[in-house]
């Protein structure tokens, strides 16, 4: 099973309000190589008309893009309580 089939069995309850925000723009701009963008496994940030888009809905919460912004421009939290990816096990 490729990692296209298995983000397909993930089931989600979505938040309205998102858990990840980009604390400044102007800093994503002045980002060279916008790790965001390629280190997310569900690709939740894109790069497009000169903005960074965060596509929350499909977080699957493993946490690497906390670490990967080397300007700490990324406010990150767990969904409400409730809410977010739920996992199958087995
Ligand atoms: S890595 Fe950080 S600063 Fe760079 S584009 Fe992503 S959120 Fe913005
Ligand atoms: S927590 Fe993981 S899946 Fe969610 S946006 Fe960050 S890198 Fe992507």
């Amino acid at each position: 099973m490729n990692i296209e089939e298995k983000l397909f069995l993930v089931r989600y309850n979505t938040d309205a309000e998102s858990h990840l925000k980009i604390i400044s723009q102007e800093v994503c701009k002045k980002c060279e190589d916008k790790p965001c963008t390629y280190i997310c496994p569900a690709q939740v940030y894109r790069w497009s008309c000169d903005i960074l888009t965060v596509s929350y809905e499909g977080c699957l919460e493993c946490g690497s893009c906390r670490f990967c912004c080397p300007f700490e421009n990324i406010s990150w939290k767990y969904p409400r309580g409730g809410f977010g990816v739920s996992y199958k096990f087995g």
